[in-house]
């Protein structure tokens, strides 16, 4: 049991105008039900967690830079920040990450207030119900405050300051990115095969119950806010909580990136969902995805290429569908061949999809994230990745790798691989996922033409389709001569 689960119900937030408590974890708020938006797809912000002297804080203070909710209107919408400082004795530098990653949760302890994502992808409601009874970002900072406390007995003080003036949050995440590339470049050069323990964490089983990442050092968590130095730390300070050491064991698959270890592990913490985890590839066994992830990896049938779309472009895929779309359907942690969740600075691992064909198997990705990542990509590759410009569809898609003489073009040449996973898989594989295990946003399968090959000389196109059944049953009727 974590130590915030036996703090719920005690008297700690009596003065707060609502409960706070994981009843409320999972607590979603529609746009209807909302009073006020902060950060999120429509506007901007940012978290950190950073670590400081005893001196330089005030344990408890809590300062709101911009308007609080009192002085917002009903349906607004504002940039957010949100800096934790925390200090004391035993707080190391190495926990920022893992602490940073708690605000997420403990923010939607709070009754009427729901956070979503981590780092510069946050997005933040407050409901009517809980601004009726007063509840202000001041009480959120309060809950917070003490939550860590209550939490990591070690942290001596809290400091916990928003920022909602819109100027004051383009510099919080200016900062707070620059933060973010320094924490995650010390784990680069790491390589899995140095190490004896990856780490794991289920803190997203919440939400996904049969979800469980895997961290390694050539594998960030798919919400690119825990690195293995990260989980590393949080698991020496607690090694029964949600982040946890895994024995690598056997190298079952060294290009899959294939460990007894993590097989064991997952299938434990799964709860026996989720047997094997190809940590390098997204084919047949790729690691599960909760809702979280900073990009989804999806394969393409029709050029047999890899494709990736990120939670910040708001435009869509050569499938014509947008990432909130794909979102529902790659997560939930259910482990579907074809689609994984990953974090972004998985781009910059020596492994990236290597049982795929790495970079040689990649054929698109939004324009602005292809130029973000620039440096990473094998530079006689970079034009010939195709973008949302250059193919806005599957067709288009098709004759520009014709065009640049992409390598995947080689594969066209070669039989289709066993490993290539069918629409129907997919669509099975989703129906067949327990209701619970389902993220809340869970779009229906509706791609815009997804193709069911079937045996008998049929084949189905579904244009457009959205699928509701709990089974499609295809049956050949038997001619009467
Ligand atoms: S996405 Fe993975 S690493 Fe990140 S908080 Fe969720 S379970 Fe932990
Ligand atoms: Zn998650």
């Amino acid at each position: 049991m974590r130590q915030s689960e036996k703090i719920e119900g005690e008297v700690m937030f009596k003065d707060l105008p609502v409960d706070v408590g994981v009843v409320y974890e999972g607590e979603r708020i529609r746009s209807k039900e909302m009073f006020v938006e902060f950060a999120g797809p429509k506007s901007f912000g940012a978290e950190l967690a950073q670590t400081r002297r005893m001196d330089e804080i005030q344990d408890g203070k809590i300062t709101i830079i911009g308007p609080e909710i009192t002085e917002m209107k009903e349906g607004g919408r504002y940039p957010f920040a949100i800096l934790v400082e925390v200090a004391g004795e035993k707080v190391e530098k190495d926990l920022e990450g893992i602490l940073e990653r708690r605000i997420h949760e403990f923010i939607n302890y709070v009754q009427g207030a729901m956070h979503l994502n981590q780092r510069d992808a946050i997005w933040l409601r407050v409901n009517k119900e809980s601004r009726k009874k007063g509840l202000t970002l001041n009480h959120i900072g309060k809950a917070i405050t003490r939550l860590f406390k209550a939490e990591y007995p070690f942290i001596e003080k809290v400091q916990v300051t928003f920022i909602t003036d819109e100027s004051k949050v383009k510099e919080f995440v200016k900062k707070a990115r620059e933060i973010y590339g320094e924490r995650d470049a010390r784990v680069r050069g790491i390589k899995e095969e140095e190490v004896d323990k990856f780490y794991g964490c289920v803190l997203c089983q919440s939400f996904s119950p049969s979800h469980v990442c895997v961290i390694t050092p050539e594998r960030i968590s798919l919400c690119g806010a825990i690195s293995w130095l990260d989980g590393r730390a949080a698991a020496r300070i607690n090694p029964e909580g949600a982040n946890f050491e895994v024995e690598k064991g056997n190298l079952l698959d060294p290009i899959r990136g294939e460990y007894e270890g993590v097989n064991k592990v997952v299938e434990k913490r799964s709860g026996g969902s989720v047997k094997r985890f190809f940590l390098h590839s997204i084919f047949s066994f790729p690691h599960t995805s909760c809702g979280c992830f900073e990009a989804i990896a999806f394969y393409i049938p029709e050029v047999d290429g890899i494709g990736v779309v990120t939670r910040d472009f708001n435009g869509l895929t050569p499938f014509g569908i947008p990432f909130s779309t794909m979102a529902g359907q790659a997560g939930g942690g259910v482990q579907i061949s074809g689609f994984t969740g990953i974090g972004t600075e998985y781009f910059r691992s020596k492994k990236f999809f290597q049982a795929d064909g790495g970079y040689n198997r990649l054929v698109w990705l939004p324009k602005i994230f292809k130029e973000r990542i620039k440096d990473a990509i094998p530079p006689t590759l970079y034009d010939k990745i195709a973008t949302e410009e250059t193919a806005p569809d599957l067709k288009a898609l098709k004759e520009f790798l014709q065009k640049v003489n992409h390598p995947i073009t080689e594969r066209w040449k070669e039989k289709v691989p066993a490993a290539v996973p069918q629409m129907a898989e997919v669509v099975e594989a989703k129906n067949e996922a327990k209701a619970s295990e389902r993220p809340e946003v869970v779009a229906p399968v509706a791609l815009p033409t997804a193709m069911v090959p079937a045996a008998g000389g049929i084949k189905i196109i579904l244009k457009n389709a959205k699928i509701y059944a709990e089974k499609v049953i295809i049956v050949r009727r038997e001619e009467k001569k």
